[in-house]
């Protein structure tokens, strides 16, 4: 596995069967960097294939019982849980998580969202409407057809089972497109829903799986005719030619894209929690979330003590190993990703900012020291772009207003937050942030809530039972008389 022994290949997987492709890429650790798989280079004749297979399937897929889909769900979830701690190992080997963040946002959340979706009631799918002047009637959710699900590189079996489970669970069939940076969990999801499927002797072409390096294949199925819909997670540029493409078919989309989100420090926020939340920006993932806390906007009256906490706190960071437990920063999943990063903190020192990094940083793995940006203002480079790294902005702000317009003027819109010990103050400045979700006093998700973007960020909503909205058609049956 690493480099020497034997390197596993991963296929592409069309309806349960290994696809041979004309040639395969070496997946690399981040951290150690050699070899630890090869995955199957697909193009868009293996696209084709696994739209093909899904239309195919996609009829029997919606007349099996909703039951039946739900054990091809929760057995798959039992699958990869039997699998659990090595499949931990191999997100700290694929994506460069921590441990801890390995085990319970790359494996153990994929995991829970398989079970919640097999537990969902019947009532979402299909429910009575009033009666109303004589007349009665249905509504019913119908599955769209072929689902294309395509994943970004920092939570790859997390992001694409919250979209293949609620497809799945419709009665969609779906072809999965992981990012080429790590697609070797995702290939443990689409293996597990796989046997779930044969278990059941349910449709085999209900769940495929194509793997490639270029944009090709994304593309491909983005455009496909065939696939009725497209969810999709990444970075603005490609949700945006996804939008485009989408057009030619009216294909249903859900973008979930870049984001840029801010903090607001109220005078009275307690410094404290604040500090505990947005170092989660240098330790999670090594800063690679879309919803991480990345421009702090900080009141001129707390603003220089926070930066002396934040100051001590990047002092404190330990990068290394994402194995070893004392690591608190781990690498970023890619060279690529780490050039992206450098070249931005460059720009923000031309543009007069102050850049200062932790120390310590390996001389192997694709690093990038943890970064504090402070004399920071909104035009700024730094300020407006997804870094997508382990970089924390930092900017004084005289009012609420002025943090206001701060945290308002990227183009993105995705999740914001405010701190203040008072509350109903808060949530009057939470109320004028243009952005789909906002946190006051903590950075937690609520997973039955909608999330989704605003402006740039994205179109449609998952979270909760919302996700169904991008994977069904809503059809109305009226009847004379109600029954
Ligand atoms: P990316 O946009 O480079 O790639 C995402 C996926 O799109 C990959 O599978 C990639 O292979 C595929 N792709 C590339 N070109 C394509 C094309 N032309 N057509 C179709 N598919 C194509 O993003 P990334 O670097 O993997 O992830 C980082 C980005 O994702 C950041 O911008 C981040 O903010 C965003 N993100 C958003 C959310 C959210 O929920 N809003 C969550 C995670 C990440």
């Amino acid at each position: 596995m690493t480099g020497s022994g034997t390197v596993r290949n991963y296929a592409c997987l069309v309806a349960g069967e290994r696809l041979t492709t004309k040639s395969a890429v070496p997946v690399l650790d981040p951290y150690t960097e050699p070899v630890i798989g090869e995955a199957a280079e697909g193009d868009r004749s293996t696209v084709d294939a696994a739209v093909a297979t899904a239309v195919a399937a996609q009829e029997e897929w919606a007349r099996t019982p909703l039951s039946t889909r739900r054990r091809v769900l929760d057995l798959a979830a039992d699958i990869l849980d039997e699998r659990r701690d090595e499949l931990v190992d191999l997100a700290i080997a694929d994506t460069g998580a921590r441990r801890p963040v390995a085990a319970e946002l790359q494996v153990g959340a994929p995991i829970t969202r398989l079970r919640a979706w097999a537990r969902q009631p019947d009532d979402v799918l299909g429910w009575a409407a009033a009666d109303r002047d004589g007349l009665g009637g249905r509504v019913t959710r119908t599955p769209v057809g072929v689902v294309g699900c395509i994943s970004p590189s920092n939570f790859p079996m997390h992001s694409i089972s919250g979209k293949v489970a609620p497809a799945l669970f419709a009665g969609n069939t779906v072809v999965m497109k992981p990012a080429p940076q790590d697609p070797l969990l995702v290939s443990a999801l689409a293996a597990a829903l796989n046997s779930a499927l044969a278990a059941e002797n349910a449709p085999a072409g209900a769940v495929n799986l194509v793997l490639g390096t270029g944009p090709e294949t994304g593309a491909a199925l983005a455009a496909h005719p065939d696939a009725r819909a497209i969810s999709f997670t990444g970075s603005t540029a490609v949700g945006t030619a996804i939008y485009r493409s989408g057009a030619e078919s009216m294909k249903r989309l859900l973008l979930e894209l870049g984001g840029k989100g801010a903090l607001i420090v109220r005078h009275d926020a307690d410094l404290d929690s604040v500090i505990a939340a947005v170092t989660r920006t240098w330790t999670i993932q090594a800063g690679q979330v879309c919803l991480t806390p990345a421009r702090i906007l900080a009141d001129r009256r707390i603003h220089d003590d926070l930066l002396a906490r934040l100051r001590a706190a990047l002092a404190e960071l330990v990068h290394g190993d994402p194995r070893d437990a004392t690591t608190t920063v781990g690498p970023l999943v890619s060279a690529d990703q780490q050039a992206r990063v450098t070249a931005l903190t460059d720009t923000a020192r031309r543009e007069g900012a102050t850049v200062e990094t932790a120390s310590g940083v390996p001389s192997h793995g694709w690093f990038h020291p943890a970064t504090l940006v402070s004399d920071c203002r909104p035009e700024q480079t730094v300020m407006q772009e997804d870094v997508f790294g382990p970089v924390l902005c930092v900017m004084p702000t005289s009012d609420d207003d002025e943090a206001v317009d701060a945290a308002n003027s990227t183009r993105y819109g995705l999740t914001d937050y405010v701190f203040s010990r008072n509350v109903h103050e808060a949530e009057a400045v939470a109320g004028r942030l243009d952005t789909a979700q906002v946190a006051i006093n903590t950075v937690r998700r609520h997973p039955d809530l909608p999330f989704g973007g605003n402006k740039a960020s994205g179109l449609g909503r998952s979270g909760g039972t919302y996700a169904l909205d991008s994977y069904t058609d809503l059809r109305a049956v009226v009847t004379a008389e109600s029954h």
